[in-house]
């Protein structure tokens, strides 16, 4: 059993800026030479969110859609009256969605659907340089 960690700079433009890291992803594995385990792709920061997501226009747009109605950009937030920095929807869309995802690989392959990529969401009010942690435990 071994872990490996990687990590990969990706410049957002905020707002939501959906990125596909699958390549990334499976550029890592391929890196790690290990065959079979879990990768977990993780952002830190508190205003990222990774999930999975058919990586097209008409979907991504769609979940943009469904955070902007159910936490809008210009509701009432008690994090902007305390930090004024103005991204407490920010900060609660990437409570919501979350800033990890593990993903089981065999054969040197990721576990994934067809049509099932792995993305990194934005949620700042502001273009970001994020870091990306992509560790793998497996053997
Ligand atoms: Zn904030």
């Amino acid at each position: 059993m071994a872990v490996k960690t990687f990590s990969q700079t990706v410049n957002t433009e905020g707002w939501g800026d959906t990125k596909n890291l699958t390549p990334e992803a499976e550029k890592y594995i391929n890196k790690s030479g290990l065959s079979d385990g879990i990768l977990t792709v993780f952002v830190p920061g508190s205003t990222g969110a990774i999930t999975t997501i058919e990586f097209e226009s008409g979907v991504v747009k769609d979940l943009a859609g469904v955070l902007e109605r159910q936490v809008p950009a210009d509701a009432h937030y008690h994090h902007n009256e305390r930090w004024h920095d103005g991204n407490g929807f920010s900060h609660v869309r990437s409570a919501l969605v979350g800033p990890s995802l593990t993903v089981p690989f065999s054969n040197g392959k990721l576990i994934l659907g067809t049509w099932q990529q792995i993305v990194l969401l934005d949620f700042d009010n502001n273009p970001r340089s994020r870091e990306v942690v992509f560790q793998i435990i497996g053997e």
